[in-house]
C-alpha cells in the first residue's frame, strides 16, 4: 500500500499542514509528487484539491481512518524537478512566511485547466528562419571570466558569480558561452531577465544560437502556453528557458545554471507573498538542484555586490566596452540655471541643441521620464492640495481625456475646475507626462518622428516588440519613456540620450532611493553609443551635486556603492542591517492595528529595534487598511525566530479575521 502527504488548497492557516491519504490500487500509476489532487476532507467529507507532496509506504496513523485519493486532476511527469521544486517551496515559506500551499501554488508547474490547443509562438522568431549568428570572439576580459567560470564548474566552486560589466561590456556573451558549457554536459539553463520587454531581444540572440533549444516564458502567456512549455521542458524538448522571476520554476529534470541578468532590478522582488527575493531563492534552488548561479549587472544591487565583497560571491569585472565602443560624455544640466534664465520648457538648451544635432546626422534619440500618463498628478498650485483616490490614499493621474485615475484600484472621476479646498483656480497637472514630451517634441521640430513607450502603449499583447523593432528599424528619430526603455536595450545608432527630470526618483520615501536613481541614470547612459559612434547623454537635474547623479555621471559603480555603504552604515539599512515589515490588513482599521499589537509584543522579547506602526506608504487599498511595523537587526535569522513566532501566535488564537505581510529587505 502507498500513502500520499497532501497539501491541500485552504486559506486556512491552521489547516497548512501535510494530511495523508491512501493510494488506492487503480491511481497507484497515476499519483506522482507534485501531482494536484482530489480528496475527501473533513466530517462532511467535501471533495477539495491538494497537492501530493510526499509519498510513502508507511501510514502514520491506523490504517483504517485514512480516506481515499478519490481522482487525480493533473498529474506530474517529472518527479526528480518537481520533489526540487518542493523542497525549495518549504524554505521559501521558512524565510518568507506565508503557508505552505501558498508557496507550493507559486513554484509548482501550472495546470493547465484548458485542453491544450497546438500553441503558436507569439514571438515570431523569424528571431526556423534564425537570424545569423555574429562570429564573435570573446576578448581576453570575457574569456577570463569564461574560463574561471569553469574551471570552477569543474572544481565544484559552488560559490555563485557576480559580473559587474559596465553596459554593452558583453556580457550576455558571457551568459551564453557558459550555457552552452552546461547543456554540452545533458543539463538546462534557465536565463532570467527582469522585464517582458527584454524577451523579445533576449529571445532572438539566444535562438540564432541555439535554435529550437530554447524557448520563453512571461506574463502575458495564457496557462496553456505556459503549460506547454513546462511540459517540453519536463521532456527534454528544450535546453534553455528565458523569463522573468517566475521562470525560476521551470521544471527541467537537471538544471545545470541559473542565470540572473540585470540582478538589480526592482521586479525580482516579488509583489505578493510569498514576497521572495529572487537572488536569495535562486540561489537556494542551486545549491538544491547543484547548478551554477551566475548574476550580471552594470549596477548590482548594493546587497549583492556586498556579498561579493565579504567572499560569499565570486566578482568579475568588465570594465570595457566591447569593440572599443567609448562610454558616453555625461553633460549634468541644472535646471535652476534654466529656469533664471527664463527657459521654461522642459527640454534644456543643451538637450535642444543635441537633439538638434541627431536629426540633422540622422542619428537616433532616446528620452526618458520616469512617468506615465499624459500628466502626473492634479494638484493646487495655491494652497499645495493635491487630488487623491478616496479608496487607496495615492494621488490620481490626469488623463488626457480629461479623466483622473487611480492607478491602484482604476477609481476614476472628472477633472475639477477649482481646487476642492481652497476654491482657487490654479489647480491642474503638475508635471510632463511622456505623451506631454511628444507633443512638445513636435512643437519644437517639425516634422520629427516619435515613439512612445509606457504602460499606456504597452498594454496590448506584442506591442513591447512592435515599438522596439520600429525603432530599431529607425521608424522614428526620437523614442520616449519610461523606465522601460532604460533596460539592457541595444539600439546602435542611438548616441543621445536625455533624462528629462532625474530627481523624480530621488524624493520617494525609500532608503534605496538613491541606488534606485543611481541605477536608472547609469542604465538610462548607457543606452548612448553602443556602436562606434559615440554617445552623450543629458542629465536634467534640480540636485545636480548629489552623489547618485554625479556618480552616475561618472559611471563610477564602486564610487557609489563605498559612498552609499557607508550611508547605510550610519543609519542602519541593509545590507549591513536587516528589516522585517510586519504589515497588518483589514477592512476595520482598529483590527489591522490589532494584528500588529500581537507583532510588537513578540518582536520587544527579542533584542531588536522596533519602529512604528503606522501607516504603510499606501495605507488603504480598495477599502483595506493597511498598518505597518519594521523590525530591524543586524541578524537575519533573528527577523526569522520572530516570525516564526508571530505567526504560531495568530494561528493560537481563534477568531483571526484580516491577515499578516511579511517582507524581508524590501
Ligand atoms: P551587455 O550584455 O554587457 O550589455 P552585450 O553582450 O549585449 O553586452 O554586448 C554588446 C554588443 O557587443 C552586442 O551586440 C554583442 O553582440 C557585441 N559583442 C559582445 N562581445 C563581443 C566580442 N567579443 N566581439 C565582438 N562583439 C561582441
Ligand atoms: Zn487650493
Ligand atoms: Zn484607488
Amino acid at each position: 500500500m502507498s500513502y500520499a502527504d497532501i497539501i491541500i488548497e485552504t486559506s486556512h492557516e491552521k489547516l497548512d499542514r501535510p494530511f495523508q491519504y491512501r493510494i488506492p490500487e487503480e491511481l497507484k500509476d497515476t499519483v506522482s509528487l507534485g501531482s494536484l489532487v482530489r480528496i475527501p476532507f473533513g466530517r462532511g467529507n467535501k471533495s477539495i484539491k491538494g497537492y501530493v507532496v510526499n509519498i510513502s509506504d508507511t501510514a502514520q496513523v491506523d490504517e483504517d481512518r485514512l480516506k481515499d485519493v478519490k481522482e487525480v486532476v493533473y498529474a506530474d511527469t517529472s518527479e526528480k524537478a518537481v520533489d526540487n521544486l518542493i523542497r525549495l517551496a518549504s524554505w521559501m515559506k521558512e524565510c518568507y512566511g506565508g503557508t505552505l500551499i501558498n508557496s507550493l501554488k507559486c513554484v509548482l508547474p501550472v495546470k493547465a485547466p484548458v485542453r491544450i490547443r497546438k500553441t503558436k509562438q507569439d514571438i515570431d522568431t523569424g528571431a526556423e528562419d534564425y537570424e545569423k549568428v555574429k562570429e564573435i570572439i570573446l576578448n581576453p576580459e570575457q574569456e577570463r571570466i569564461v574560463n574561471a567560470f569553469k574551471e570552477g564548474y569543474e572544481a565544484g566552486d559552488i560559490r555563485p558569480v557576480l559580473i559587474q560589466g559596465v553596459t554593452g561590456s558583453g556580457k550576455t556573451e558571457v551568459y551564453m558561452e557558459m550555457i552552452d558549457f552546461v547543456i554540452r554536459k545533458n543539463k538546462q539553463a534557465i536565463m532570467l531577465i527582469p522585464e517582458i520587454s527584454l524577451t523579445y531581444q533576449t529571445m532572438r540572440r539566444f535562438s540564432a544560437r541555439f535554435k529550437d533549444r530554447v524557448s520563453y516564458l512571461h506574463s502575458g502567456l495564457s496557462k496553456g502556453e505556459k503549460y506547454d512549455r513546462f511540459v517540453k521542458a519536463q521532456r527534454g524538448e528544450i535546453d534553455i528557458i528565458i523569463g522573468p522571476r517566475s521562470a525560476l520554476f521551470t521544471p527541467f529534470p537537471d538544471t545545470g545554471i541559473i542565470v540572473m541578468d540585470e540582478e538589480h532590478d526592482a521586479s525580482y522582488h516579488s509583489g505578493q507573498m510569498p514576497r521572495y527575493s529572487t537572488r536569495q531563492t535562486a540561489e537556494e534552488y542551486a545549491r538544491i538542484t547543484g547548478a551554477a548561479f551566475v548574476m550580471g549587472s552594470a549596477t548590482p544591487s548594493l546587497d549583492a555586490y556586498y556579498q561579493a565583497d565579504i567572499g560569499n560571491y565570486r566578482l568579475f569585472e568588465l570594465n570595457n566596452r566591447v569593440s572599443d565602443a567609448k562610454l558616453p560624455r555625461v553633460h549634468i544640466v541644472d535646471l535652476r540655471r534654466e529656469l533664471e534664465n527664463g527657459n521654461r520648457s522642459i527640454f534644456s538648451e543643451k538637450l535642444k541643441s543635441l537633439i538638434a544635432d541627431r536629426l540633422h546626422k540622422k542619428e537616433q534619440v532616446m528620452l526618458f521620464l520616469n512617468r506615465r500618463g499624459y500628466a502626473g498628478f492634479v494638484s493646487c498650485r495655491k494652497c499645495g492640495y493635491v487630488y487623491k483616490c478616496p479608496h487607496c490614499d495615492v494621488s490620481l493621474s490626469h488623463h488626457r481625456d480629461g479623466s483622473l485615475v487611480c492607478h491602484y484600484c482604476g477609481y476614476t472621476t472628472k477633472m475639477v475646475k477649482n481646487c476642492p479646498e481652497c476654491g482657487s483656480k490654479y489647480i491642474g497637472g503638475m508635471r510632463a507626462g511622456t505623451e506631454q514630451v511628444v507633443e512638445k517634441l513636435h512643437e519644437e521640430f517639425k516634422g520629427v518622428k516619435t515613439l512612445r513607450m509606457d504602460m499606456d502603449t504597452t498594454r496590448k499583447k506584442g506591442a513591447y516588440e512592435k515599438i522596439i523593432s520600429a525603432f530599431a528599424a529607425g521608424k522614428a528619430d526620437i523614442l520616449v519613456g519610461t523606465q522601460m526603455i532604460v533596460k539592457g536595450h541595444d539600439f546602435a545608432n542611438v548616441t543621445l540620450v536625455g533624462i528629462l527630470a532625474a530627481d523624480m526618483s530621488l524624493h520617494i520615501s525609500d532608503y534605496r532611493a538613491g541606488e534606485r536613481t543611481f541605477e536608472l541614470l547609469t542604465q538610462a547612459a548607457g543606452r548612448a553609443g553602443r556602436s562606434d559612434k559615440e554617445g552623450e547623454v543629458v542629465i536634467q537635474t534640480y540636485s545636480p551635486e548629489n552623489p547618485a547623479i554625479t556618480y552616475a555621471a561618472a559611471q563610477d559603480y564602486k564610487g557609489f556603492y563605498l559612498e552609499e555603504l557607508s550611508y547605510r552604515n550610519l543609519c542602519g539599512y541593509p545590507p549591513l542591517m536587516h528589516i522585517m515589515k510586519v504589515t497588518g490588513l483589514s477592512e476595520n482599521e482598529d483590527e489591522a492595528y490589532g494584528i500588529l499589537d500581537d507583532a510588537i509584543n513578540i518582536a520587544k522579547t527579542h533584542r531588536v529595534q522596533v519602529i512604528g506602526p503606522a501607516d504603510d506608504g499606501l495605507s488603504r487599498i480598495n477599502d483595506i487598511y493597511r498598518k505597518c511595523l519594521l523590525v530591524k537587526t543586524d541578524d537575519h535569522k533573528e527577523l526569522i525566530r520572530i516570525k516564526d513566532e508571530i505567526e504560531e501566535a495568530r494561528e493560537r488564537k481563534k477568531d483571526t479575521s484580516g491577515w499578516i505581510d511579511f517582507d524581508f529587505d524590501g
